[in-house]
């Protein structure tokens, strides 16, 4: 199962370079939805492990990818998400997401990052949100039911 993966990983690394570049040449395009990440920085996830960054649009984006395929994503990847208020970056496995606000993403209803429970206390005041999730409290469920 980890070989096919490290396999479908390859030829998926493979498609997004079409010019044979450097091998640390970064697409920015979201590894989910495939829509450009760059233009939207509060947003946007940095995937990081030992060879390459990726990018996803959204923690959405990110959430879709950790549970879709959960054996692509290794413990040891960097997740950074960005806080609302502070736009500091985070380990998403630190962050607290909220659910429900009248705040949107560029795909839409999503998941909020704040960087403390205090940030998001007080965004789920300001923002009409609806439940505070940590990350892994995020399933499939919620992901499916989200803006619902
Ligand atoms: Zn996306």
């Amino acid at each position: 199962m980890k070989k096919l993966s490290c396999y479908i990983l390859l030829v998926l690394v493979a498609c997004n370079s079409p010019k044979n570049q450097a091998e640390n040449t970064e697409n920015d395009n979201c590894k989910t939805c495939g829509m450009h990440s760059l233009p939207y920085p509060k947003w946007n996830v940095t995937w990081k492990n030992t060879n390459q960054t990726k990018w996803f649009c959204s923690p959405r984006c990110m959430f879709i990818q950790v549970h879709k395929t959960p054996s692509l994503v290794n413990p040891s990847d960097s997740l950074l998400v960005t806080d609302y208020y502070t736009q500091n970056r985070m380990a998403a496995q630190k962050a607290f997401f909220v659910i429900g606000s009248d705040i949107t993403s560029p795909m839409g209803h999503d998941f909020v990052p704040l960087q403390d429970e205090k940030a998001a206390t007080d965004f789920m005041t300001e923002h009409k949100g609806k439940q505070v999730l940590r990350f892994e409290e995020v399933n499939n469920e919620v992901i499916k039911n989200l803006g619902k």
